[in-house]
């Protein structure tokens, strides 16, 4: 039995851009749809997108709101419910 790995935070280094000083840092934690979807068009462009999904799905309490690496949290209640079954099928 090998002991599970967390996914570290991502490596910023404010070049993304939720940390753009000309971009609206609510955008990432609205619940308006049309905020959602611009902050996940803006995530598809990060250089740490992979980094920062991995990050949210590992700690759900931590990502519980908002949009991270272009996900809304009920995306990623559903990513992490496809990938614990995959896990219990393998
Ligand atoms: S992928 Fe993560 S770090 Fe990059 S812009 Fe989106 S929320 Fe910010």
């Amino acid at each position: 039995m090998t002991a599970a790995t967390v996914a570290p935070y991502p490596p910023i280094t404010g070049s993304e851009p939720c940390r753009q000083a000309d971009t609206d840092p609510d955008l990432w934690f609205s619940n308006d749809p049309m905020d959602q979807a611009e902050a996940a068009e803006l995530c598809r462009t990060c250089p740490v997108k992979t980094q920062c999904l991995a990050y949210a799905l590992d700690h759900p309490k931590d990502t519980e709101f908002g949009t991270w690496a272009a996900t809304t949290p009920e995306q990623r209640r559903s990513l992490r419910r496809k990938f614990a079954r995959k896990d219990t099928t393998s």
